[in-house]
């Protein structure tokens, strides 16, 4: 399943774990892996807390601090920055699923990282079905 993502600012963290939950529940796996991948160059995907907003905020901002969109960069496009932040964040992410659901902690949430925008994006979400014992 592949899903759209739609960006709004330069540097953003959507919220994917519902969209993620229902490829889960559309899929019909009851036990194996789910793959979130981002196949993009200056967007990511990571897992941290959803419940306080604030903790996105904190992460962009940190990230902005240290990779800094000024700085002697050699890429002639201009977005060195948004290369650099989506190699340290990842282009992928593993979350078992177990009896049909995600295994995600209470406070946890699967983010799409936009580094680069606004732009239309794609999330690639794949399953692995555990053998039956
Ligand atoms: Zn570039």
């Amino acid at each position: 399943m592949i899903l759209s993502v739609k960006t709004t600012g330069r540097t953003e963290m959507i919220d994917i774990t519902e969209e993620v939950h229902n490829a889960v529940r559309s899929s019909g796996l009851e036990d194996g892996l789910c793959m979130i991948y981002v196949p993009h160059t200056t967007a990511a995907v990571t897992i941290n807390e959803s419940a306080d907003p604030s903790v996105a905020k904190d992460l962009l901002m940190v990230l902005n601090q240290i990779v800094p969109w000024d700085a002697p960069y050699q890429h002639a496009e201009g977005n060195s920055p948004a290369h650099v932040k989506t190699t340290l964040v990842g282009s992928s992410e593993l979350v078992s699923v177990q009896q049909g659901r995600l295994v995600l902690g209470t406070w946890q949430g699967i983010f799409f990282c936009e580094f680069d925008g606004p732009r239309s994006r794609k999330a690639h979400v794949r399953f692995l079905s555990a053998p039956r014992p």
